[in-house]
C-alpha cells in the first residue's frame, strides 16, 4: 500500500515535470534516471513526503540566463546566450562546470546540473550542484576571440558567483585556456584572488591531479567494479569515445593499468588502432587536440594500422560501440550509448562500462546492461573524481596550501572507492541489489534530502 503510494508519488512528479518543461528532454531524462530509484526510499522516509523533497529537489534553486556580446577577429559583434544554474545548495555552494558548445541551452544545463547535485553529494565534500555554459563554440577560434568571450562571459557571471557561492569549473569546451581567461576576468572585476574557479592554472592556485582527475576517476571506479566482480582491467580491450580531457586521461590511466585503450573519437569521427593506443601515441593525440587543436581523424595518417571512420548522424547505432572489447568508457558526451548501441556492446563481449561522460547511457542501453548483467558505473558516480579533486582544489586554496601529486592522487583513489562502496551498500539496503545506478542515486539523495529536511522549507 505504501509502495504504491510512494510510486504514485514519484509518477505525478514525473508526470507534473513533462508538462511542464516538454521543450527540456535530457533534464527529464535525467530525473526520469533518479527518481524510480527514491520510491523505496520515500517508504522508509514518510518525513521526505510530507515535506515534499522530491518535488522540491526537482526544481532548481535559480537559473540565470544572460547575453554575451563580444567582438571577433574581423571587427563583427557576437551575440550568444549565457547561463548558470544553482541547483541545489543545501549541502554547500553550488559547484559544476561550464559547457561551451552550440547544442547548450537551459534544458542541457539543468540536466547537468541536476546530475551534479547527486555526484557532489557521493564525494562527501561540502558541495552543492550547479552547471552553467553558453552556446558559444571555441572551436576554429582564436585565442584571442575565445579571451573577449571569455571575458564578455564573465562581466556578467561575477556578480552571481563567489567562493562562498558558486564555483564554476570547466566542462566540455572549457579546458585550462578559457577558465585562465574566466579567473582573470573575475580577479579584475572583483579586486580579489580568491578559489572562485577550479581548473586554474598550477601557477595560479590549482590543484595538482585536477586534470588527469575525471579520467583517472572513471578507470579507479572500474578498477573497483572489476575487483568487485572477480575480473581484471589488466589485459582488457577496452573503448575510449571523445578524444578531450576526460578521454585523454582515461587512456592514460587505463594504459598504467596494463589496459589496452583501441578507439578514441570527436564530433566528427572515430579511430580504432587495434595495436593499442601506448604511451607515445597517446602523448601525441595529447598534443594534436591540446596543442594543435587538431581532428582525431590525422590520427589514421600518423599511424599505420588505424582506420578513422566518419560518424553518420543518421545511423541509428555507431559502430564505434561494435568493436569487439572487455570494457567501455564513453568519455565525450550525453546519449552516445542507445539501445542498439549496448546490444552491439554485449555481442562483442563488453563485460565492464564505466561513464566518463554525464548520461552517455540512454535509458534504453542501461536496460540492456542491466539485463546481461554487464558490470555498469553510472557517470555521477563514475566521473565523480573531476568535481572530487575540484573540492580538494577549494581546500588548498583556502589553507593556502599545496599537495603534492601523490596525496592528491591517493585522495581521489580513496574518493572513488568510497563512492563504490556507498553505492554499493545503498544498492543492497534499499533492495537493488548490486545495481549501481540505483544505489547511487540513493546515496546521492539522501544526504541532500536530510540537509534539505533540516533547514526547512525554501
Ligand atoms: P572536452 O571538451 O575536453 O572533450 C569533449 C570530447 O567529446 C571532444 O572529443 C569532443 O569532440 C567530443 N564531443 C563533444 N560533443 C560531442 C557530440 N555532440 N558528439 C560527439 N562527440 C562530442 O570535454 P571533457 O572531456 O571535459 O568532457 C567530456 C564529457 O565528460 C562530458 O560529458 C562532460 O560533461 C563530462 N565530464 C567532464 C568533467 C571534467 O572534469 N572535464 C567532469 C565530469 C564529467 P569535438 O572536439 O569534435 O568537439
Amino acid at each position: 500500500m505504501i509502495e504504491s503510494t510512494s510510486s504514485s508519488r514519484v509518477d505525478e512528479v514525473l508526470t507534473a515535470l513533462e508538462a511542464r518543461y516538454p521543450d527540456q528532454p535530457d533534464f527529464l531524462q535525467a530525473v526520469g534516471e533518479v527518481v524510480p530509484s527514491l520510491v523505496p526510499v520515500l517508504e522508509r522516509h514518510p518525513e521526505f513526503v510530507e515535506s515534499n523533497i522530491l518535488e522540491r529537489i526537482v526544481e532548481p534553486e535559480r537559473v540565470l540566463k544572460f547575453r554575451v556580446s563580444w567582438v571577433d577577429d574581423e571587427g563583427h559583434v557576437n551575440v550568444n546566450r549565457g547561463f548558470r544554474i544553482g541547483f541545489n545548495g543545501a549541502i554547500g555552494p553550488y559547484k559544476g562546470g561550464l559547457r561551451f558548445h552550440p547544442t547548450v541551452t537551459e534544458g542541457v544545463l539543468k540536466f547537468l546540473a541536476f546530475e551534479q547535485v547527486f555526484k557532489n553529494s557521493l564525494t562527501g565534500q561540502p558541495i552543492g550542484g550547479g552547471k552553467g555554459g553558453s552556446d558559444f563554440d571555441p572551436r576554429g577560434r582564436s585565442d584571442g576571440e575565445v579571451m573577449r568571450f571569455c571575458q564578455s562571459f564573465m562581466a556578467e557571471l561575477y556578480r552571481h558567483i563567489g567562493p562562498d557561492t558558486d564555483i564554476p569549473a570547466g566542462d566540455i569546451g572549457v579546458g585550462g585556456r578559457e577558465v585562465g581567461y574566466l579567473f582573470g576576468a573575475y580577479r579584475k572585476l572583483t579586486n580579489t584572488f580568491t578559489g572562485v574557479l577550479t581548473g586554474r592554472g598550477l601557477e595560479y592556485g590549482g590543484s595538482l591531479i585536477r586534470p588527469e582527475a575525471t579520467g583517472y576517476g572513471a578507470v579507479y571506479f572500474a578498477d573497483e567494479m572489476a575487483r568487485h566482480g572477480g575480473r581484471s582491467l589488466e589485459g582488457a580491450t577496452c573503448l575510449v569515445s571523445g578524444s578531450g580531457n576526460v578521454a585523454q586521461f582515461a587512456a592514460e590511466k587505463l594504459i598504467e593499468l596494463g589496459a589496452r585503450p583501441v578507439t578514441l573519437s570527436d564530433s566528427s569521427g572515430w579511430i580504432h588502432d587495434p595495436d593499442g593506443i601506448d604511451r607515445n601515441k597517446l602523448a601525441w593525440v595529447m598534443e594534436l587536440k591540446n596543442e594543435r587543436r587538431g581532428r582525431i581523424s590525422e590520427y589514421a595518417d600518423e599511424f599505420t594500422g588505424a582506420s578513422y571512420h566518419a560518424t553518420d548522424r543518421s545511423a541509428s547505432s555507431n559502430p564505434l560501440w561494435s568493436v569487439k572489447s572487455d570494457c567501455a568508457f564513453p568519455c565525450a558526451t550525453q546519449n552516445e550509448i542507445l539501445g542498439a548501441d549496448a546490444r552491439n556492446l554485449v555481442e562483442g563481449g563488453c563485460w565492464l562500462v564505466s561513464e566518463g561522460a554525464n548520461m552517455p547511457t540512454d535509458p534504453t542501453g542501461q536496460a540492456v546492461f542491466r539485463e546481461h548483467g554487464v558490470l555498469y558505473g553510472p557517470g555521477k558516480a563514475a566521473n565523480a573524481g573531476g568535481v572530487a579533486v575540484s573540492a580538494l582544489e577549494m581546500s588548498q586554496a583556502s589553507q593556502r596550501q599545496f599537495w603534492d601529486r601523490g596525496e592528491v592522487d591517493r585522495k581521489l583513489q580513496g574518493i572513488m572507492k568510497n563512492i563504490h562502496e556507498m553505492s554499493a551498500h545503498a544498492a543492497a539496503e534499499y533492495g537493488f541489489g548490486q545495481d549501481l545506478l540505483h544505489g547511487s542515486n540513493v546515496a546521492g539523495f539522501l544526504k541532500v534530502a536530510r540537509a534539505m529536511l533540516a533547514q526547512g522549507v525554501f
